[in-house]
């Protein structure tokens, strides 16, 4: 908190500590609950609640659970959660499960777990979300916990960083980040510099990745500067095959980030329009619509569908997906992981620096068979 406004955080440090201009354009800006925040929120509660019992002999959330499938599967998640914490666990150790810690008087932030023993302090953050992976390395905002822990129970050997993400695809649902107590003061250097230069109105814009959930974004005065040249060259966009190679690499390279840009752009609007606000040249409108089944009238359709001597249902496999919701990662792995495949990723064009071994093609892709992410297959 600086001057009284919430604007900065731990949850958004990665933002803040690299552009302090951010801390100053996201001040009182409306944040609208989506499905996405409101069912991570709840998902957090869960798994306080079942590490709280599991690990500090709290009560038993589970029969106060409702009955609802998406809370079952929340708990069912938050129990290996909790399962994975005690394989790590140290002996003689002191858990602190959403705890708020500090080491500034500017900022605080709630931790979800913690773990001090006698030469380590271990730090660990929940993410629900499954759509994007959150890797540990790099994110200041377990550097933070870390530093308001260091403050409160003095220094360690090491600190152990940790994601948690038991939605994700990957192998492991968590990763990991260790430094040692010297790399973390120089964290501590890096966010007291930003807390200062943000105190004393300095605020100073810096474009990187940390831009991508900026929700500053759509008046950034940064980001407009490549709306007014996109603006510019609009009349005029040349087909690819007549671009300089250094130029469609340079577009190529720009262009996800311009596209995620122009996408939160509308995304922010839609939301205000969704919740009152009239535009002076946009109207909100219903958005297409496919005919479907009444399923409110099953038994109806199965009887005249019959009729017509047609098979009313069709059968398909269940999604893995599916299968490994109910059984949970592990027992996953050992009934079924040997029938399930993983076919080879479609390629993708990515800056040299990005992660992925380079591989090579020898042709036979034609133009119009190739997609970019988030296009769709027709
Ligand atoms: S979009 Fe990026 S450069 Fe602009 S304010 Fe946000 S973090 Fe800073």
């Amino acid at each position: 908190m600086v001057n009284g406004h919430t604007y900065i955080s731990a949850s958004n440090a990665s933002r803040w500590t690299r552009c302090t201009a951010s801390a100053e354009l996201t001040k009182n800006i409306e944040s609208f609950d989506t499905d996405y925040s409101t069912e991570g929120t709840e998902a957090h509660g869960i798994a306080a609640k079942m590490l709280s019992y599991m690990l500090l002999e709290a009560e038993n959330p589970l029969p106060s659970i409702e009955k609802e499938e998406a809370k079952q599967l929340m708990a069912r998640y938050a129990i290996e959660y909790g399962d994975w914490i005690k394989e790590i666990l140290p002996n003689k150790s002191e858990i602190f499960i959403e705890k708020r810690v500090s080491f500034t008087d500017t900022v605080a932030g709630t931790c979800d777990c913690a773990i001090i023993s006698q030469n380590e302090i271990i730090i660990i953050d929940y993410k629900y979300g499954q759509g994007l992976l959150v890797p540990a390395v790099d994110n200041l905002q377990l550097v933070f916990y870390a530093l308001g822990f260091r403050k409160s129970y003095g220094r360690k050997d090491k600190y152990k960083l940790y994601i948690y993400q038991p939605r994700t695809q990957d192998d492991e649902p968590y990763s990991l980040w260790e430094l040692e107590d010297h790399e973390l003061d120089l964290y501590e250097e890096l966010f007291n510099n930003a807390i200062s230069e943000i105190e004393q109105g300095k605020f100073i814009f810096r474009t990187g990745k940390h831009c991508q959930f900026c929700p500053a974004k759509p008046r950034c005065p940064e980001w407009n500067e490549e709306l007014q040249v996109i603006e510019k060259s609009k009349k005029d966009f040349p087909s690819p095959e007549l671009l300089p190679e250094d130029v469609a690499e340079a577009v190529h390279l720009r262009g996800e980030e311009v596209i995620k840009w122009i996408q939160s752009v509308m995304k922010y609007n839609l939301a205000k329009a969704c919740n009152g606000s009239r535009f002076t040249n946009l109207k909100l409108v219903e958005g297409r619509s496919f005919r479907k089944w009444d399923d409110m009238q099953e038994g109806d359709i199965v009887s005249q569908v019959n009729m017509y001597n047609l098979e009313p249902y069709k059968k398909t496999l269940v999604p893995f997906s599916h299968v490994e919701k109910h059984l949970g990662k592990k027992k996953f792995e050992e009934s079924f992981g040997h029938l399930v495949v993983k076919p080879k990723g479609k390629p993708k064009l990515v800056s040299r620096s990005a992660k992925g071994e380079e591989i090579s093609l020898s042709g036979g892709y034609e133009f119009n068979d190739l997609f970019l992410d988030g296009e769709e297959y027709e």
